[in-house]
């Protein structure tokens, strides 16, 4: 049974989804106005560690995620410069040119780490009238009210507002920045903008549409509220984003829904720490960030990154450093070594050796194959307790090294990575890639051992051990480690 820790009651409850099986998930996607970095794809593993917890537990899961390409404000009040416009102001670029090379970076970035792809990809720009239908059914419950610059969400009308920060508001509202421009026309510093018009400051704002209230552009909360209950209803089951957004954007959202519908907006808020570079949180303006370009170039693996993730719990914070980077690659090197090593046996050609099989019994088979049952449920029981994922890790190290590998204890460890998503699979039965120099090696020794000079064989298999590699030599011919 899954346990998960829930922002909106600060608890680890059970987790009952509405309508089981089904499972209705949102996440909060990327602002497509600059490079995703691998802070962003640390938030993005975690959901897909999530999503596939569930889908291991029966549950079938809806994934809808956003991509707020209208663009919004610099900072999260209600002023300064749209990035989107920024972006494109700095780069020489349209608007939509800007959001749709950021947005296939976006993609690149995932798919390197293997993260899944939603089931539904909402684009801002895409669901205008949805937001407006929402902006409308807000007016008609009284929650809104126009300036001359925006229509915004009184926040005065809306019971326990910071419900889910926990904050109360006058702590807010000391820490409202003094570069804020703020429009005097609005009662509350908190309330936020559902509907900015083309006036003032965005009389030259490209993307706009017109509206019942005036032409313009939609806020940002307001798109995740409409595009999460116009794919999952007004109930979502899981809510997900970064720990940034727990005391604005999430806060809005479910001020705005909540207010629309009359019902609970979600059940289960889930919010990921951020991964750090030396104790700094990893951020687009501090520009101490890493892509996956970086990663690339540095000769890694982009999913010795995904590894790297799996070794913190998504609550804590993460600090990146390339010598963690390189401690995480090794260990999925090895991990694939192993799969390659056990490869003829998960493949079903070659039995190993087990104490059990030994005494050629079916029961003696049984019960080692429950024992590698024992390993996975272990497994399923570290990610169940709030995605426990370095635990998780350590069970699956413990059953690497334990001794005797089997075909089930072999199959185990794929049934694990279809969790971990390492695409450990991909290196079954997968020829190790030997260099030029040491095949000469492995060549000539195989020349010396037919003609039966085994000093000079000895002194070959020194020299390629040398290199990295190890021969064996077996019944079934002349094997290769890495
Ligand atoms: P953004 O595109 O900047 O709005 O961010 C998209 C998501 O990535 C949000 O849920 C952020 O909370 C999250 N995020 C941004 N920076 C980091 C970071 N350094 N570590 C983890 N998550 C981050
Ligand atoms: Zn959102």
């Amino acid at each position: 049974m899954l346990r998960l820790y829930n922002t909106l009651s600060k608890k680890i409850e059970q987790f009952i989804p509405l309508n089981p099986p089904r499972v209705g998930m949102y996440s909060c996607g990327p602002t497509v106005y600059d490079y995703t970095h691998i802070g962003h794809l640390r938030k993005y593993t975690g959901d897909d560690l999530l999503r596939r917890i569930l889908e291991a537990n029966n549950y079938e899961v809806k994934l809808v995620m956003n991509i707020t390409d209208v663009g919004h404000l610099v900072s999260d009040e209600d002023s300064g410069e749209d990035k989107m416009e920024k972006g494109a102001r700095e780069t020489g670029r349209t608007v939509w040119e800007v959001a749709k090379f950021y947005e296939d970076y976006f993609w690149k970035s995932v798919d390197g780490v293997n993260i899944k792809r939603p089931n539904i990809v909402a684009k801002a720009t895409d669901h205008i009238e949805e937001q407006i239908k929402l902006i409308h059914k807000l007016e008609k419950n009284g929650f809104i009210y126009q300036t001359d610059q925006a229509i915004y969400f009184d926040i005065s009308k809306f019971p326990d507002y910071t419900k889910l920060s926990g904050q109360k508001l006058e702590e807010k509202e000391t820490g409202v920045r003094e570069d804020v421009v703020v429009d005097k026309q609005k009662k509350n510093p908190y309330d936020f903008a559902l509907w900015f018009f083309t006036v003032g400051h965005f009389t030259g704002h490209t993307m706009r549409w017109s509206s019942p209230w005036g032409e313009g552009f939609p806020g940002w909360h307001i798109e995740c509220s409409a595009m999460s209950m116009e794919y999952l209803g007004d109930c979502l089951d899981i809510h997900t984003g970064g720990i940034d957004h727990i005391p604005v954007h999430h806060t809005n959202e479910i001020a705005q829904s909540e207010a629309a519908t009359g019902k609970p907006f979600v059940k289960y808020w889930v919010h990921h720490n951020f991964l750090i570079v030396d104790g700094e949180k990893m951020s687009k303006s501090k520009k101490n960030f890493y892509r996956i370009d970086e990663i690339l170039q540095k000769g890694f693996d982009p999913l010795a990154l995904r590894y790297l993730f799996l070794t913190a719990h998504y609550r804590d914070r993460l600090n990146f450093t390339w010598e963690s980077l390189q401690a995480a690659q090794n260990a999925l090197n090895n991990l694939r070594e192993t799969i390659r090593d056990w490869s003829a046996v998960i493949l079903g050609s070659e039995e190993r050796a087990t104490p059990e099989s030994l005494d050629s019994t079916d029961s003696g088979l049984t019960s080692f194959a429950r024992m590698t049952e024992n390993y996975y449920q272990k497994f399923m029981d570290a990610v169940n307790n709030d995605l426990n994922t370095p635990q998780a890790l350590a069970v699956l190290w413990d059953m690497v090294k334990s001794e005797n590998p089997s075909a089930a204890k072999s199959k185990s460890i794929l049934e694990m990575d279809k969790i971990l998503g390492l695409k450990l699979d991909e290196y079954l039965g997968r020829p190790i890639e030997v260099p030029k120099e040491v095949q000469k090696l492995i060549n000539k020794r195989e020349q010396a051992r037919k003609s039966g000079n085994f000093e000079e064989s000895d002194k070959l298999r020194h020299e390629i051990k040398k290199l990295g590699f190890e021969v064996k030599d077996t019944p079934s011919g002349t094997k290769v480690n890495g």
